[in-house]
């Protein structure tokens, strides 16, 4: 059933009513219609007859989710509620977000994907399949809303850490958009999760009959470049406004696929781009604690992949800002990988690890590199669990006051130590962030508040700054100027608690003027496809969506 919208819903369109109005989540409000909604909508009789508060509608979603047994429980149930009314459940996302943020991202969303073919209800996002070569625009006009504004599209392979999951990997675009509605306020029908379906290596999913995806190995090659070369192009078509987020991809596409992008469209690789912000913040409020300024830093890295060589390419630009020449910045990073310290002896060395190989002996042995090179900061990008152990901790603690610690490993399960790890092994003076929470800790008479490096702090507001500016291309300059915003807004009292981040209560504000910064580089550089309002953070501010019910009667 379907009528004129009512006036204050502001469309001149067909507006649903009965049934179809409670099965539109977009604007459902379940036992929140009011008494003359009711009436006017057709809805009486299809809802028990008290109504509900809004608040009283959280308190019930709340007392549920929290009595699930396990934390996958709560995933399927929280996400349930995303298809039944979106503006309650973004109204939850907003007030429990630290609570919410484990589940719908990491690390539950980790378990959900790995079980993503056995826990499916309703699918959601867009899967765009290695059969749909040819008519992806087609496909992308099947999306049911028009004005795209931000799509977040992953080919399953380097789910968080836990490798190949092929489309299974749904639940990651999926929780990404969450976090971009909820931190920065894109409205949810501007937000589009895609799947680039290209099959999976992953030989347990091709066996299993509950697998959601094609079932075949994963194109590579020209197939797999035409197919991704044709979703690009559709985007432009269909969705002309919308910035393209990478996301999971396998290292040697992910670094293929941004340069091949980077300069064409509106594009940038979270892995890479966003988690060298987020690293890069973390880094600048250590140096606050440490008191080692940041052209003093020596970074030594576990693990040399997107999201490391990321991190360091962006140091080396904040290095170079501070008036340090190219090869002076790149030489305060050193990377050690899975054959060992990367050294410009080695001929094994993938491009991206090149301009990190560094003139050094060979080394195998992680211990030996930290105590050949005495970096002031490890950060652990490897996936691999349990690599900073012990001795690791206890020699950077014997060579720094305040070691730098930053085991970014996703899930929870693959982090290189735990917060108490760090803290304990370090007799509290490490100075530690982690990719996924930990709970405090207490060291001797301290209690510590780990900080998570989620990179939730960054690329919400990133990608606020570029829609409001409708900016043309996504620069390293803009994550530049989002690190050094996020970083500036990190207290004495952060720091004091051992939290190099803000708390993520602010994360609203924090992201509105992550993307004021972005906005103004855009302006700066001629990007922008919209004049410079004069209150640049009240325009944006202006442009959040805020998770309450309208009166449509
Ligand atoms: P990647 O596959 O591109 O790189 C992994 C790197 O680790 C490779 O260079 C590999 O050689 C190296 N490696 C593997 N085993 C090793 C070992 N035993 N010792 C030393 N190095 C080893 O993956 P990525 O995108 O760089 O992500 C790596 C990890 O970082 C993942 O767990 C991911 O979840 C996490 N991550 C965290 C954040 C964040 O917290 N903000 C952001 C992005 C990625």
């Amino acid at each position: 059933m379907t009528r004129t919208a009512p006036p204050n819903v502001g469309a001149d369109q067909a507006f649903p009513t009965g049934v179809d109005l409670l099965h539109d989540p977009t604007l459902n409000k379940g036992t929140a219609f009011t008494e003359v909604e009711r009436d006017a909508l057709g809805l009486r009789g299809l809802l028990p007859p008290h109504v509900h508060t809004m608040e009283e509608q959280v308190a019930r979603v709340m007392e549920n989710f929290r009595r699930k047994p396990t934390p996958l429980e709560q995933y399927i149930d929280i996400l349930g509620l995303q298809v039944r009314n979106e503006t309650l459940f973004y109204r939850i996302m907003t007030e429990h977000l630290e609570e919410m943020m484990r589940i719908v991202y990491t690390p539950t969303v980790g378990e959900a994907c790995q079980e993503y073919g056995h826990i499916l209800t309703r699918p959601r996002g867009l899967f765009v399949s290695a059969n749909d070569r040819g008519r992806v625009a087609e496909v992308l006009r099947n999306w049911p809303h028009e004005d795209v504004r931000v799509i977040v599209v992953t080919d399953g392979e380097r789910i968080l850490g836990l490798g190949d999951l092929g489309a299974d990997g749904m639940g990651i675009p999926l929780g990404k958009l969450i976090l971009y509605t909820t931190c920065a306020g894109i409205p949810p029908t501007q937000c589009l999760p895609v799947t680039l379906d290209v099959g999976t290596d992953n030989e347990m999913l091709l066996k299993d009959s509950l697998y959601i995806g094609l079932k075949q190995r994963r194109l590579r090659g020209p197939a797999y470049d035409d197919l991704v070369d044709e979703f690009v192009a559709a985007v432009q078509q269909v969705f002309p406004y919308a910035l393209i987020q990478l996301e999971d991809f396998a290292n040697t596409n992910a670094f293929r696929l941004l340069k091949k992008y980077r300069d064409a469209v509106c594009s940038f690789d979270d892995d890479i781009q966003g988690t060298g912000a987020v690293a890069l913040a973390g880094l600048y409020a250590a140096a606050r604690e440490t008191g080692v300024p940041m052209t003093e830093q020596r970074v030594l890295f576990l693990g040399a992949g997107e999201a490391g060589v990321g991190i360091a390419d962006l140091i080396c630009a904040a290095l170079c800002d501070q008036g340090l020449e190219q090869d002076a910045a790149r030489g305060r990073c050193w990377f050690f990988d899975s054959h060992g310290l990367v050294v410009d002896a080695r001929s094994d060395l993938a491009p991206h690890k090149l301009p990190y190989a560094h003139a050094h002996a060979q080394e195998a042995d992680f211990r030996a590199a930290i105590e050949s090179l005495r970096p002031t900061a490890l950060i652990g990008v490897s996936g691999q669990p349990g690599t900073f152990d012990r001795p690791v901790i206890e020699t950077m603690a014997r060579i720094n006051d305040r070691p730098v610690v930053f085991a970014l490993s996703n899930p929870t399960s693959k982090s290189e130590c735990t917060a108490a790890q760090a803290y304990e092994w370090s007799e509290g003076r490490a100075v530690f962030a982690s990719g996924s929470p930990f709970d405090p800790v207490t060291v001797g008479e301290r209690t510590f508040q780990p900080g998570q490096g989620n990179n939730a702090y960054i690329f919400p507001g990133v990608g606020m700054g570029v829609i409001a500016s409708h900016a043309r291309l996504v620069t390293d300059e803009m994550f530049f100027a989002a690190a050094q915003t996020l970083a500036a807004q990190v207290t004495d009292d952060d720091l004091e608690l051992g939290r190099l981040y803000p708390p993520l209560s602010d994360i609203r504000a924090v992201s509105a003027r992550i993307a004021a910064a972005v906005a103004e580089v855009a302006w700066r550089h001629a990007l922008a496809g919209v004049e410079r309002p004069d209150d640049v953070l009240g325009y944006i501010e202006s442009r959040m969506y805020q998770p309450a019910y309208r009166n449509y009667a």
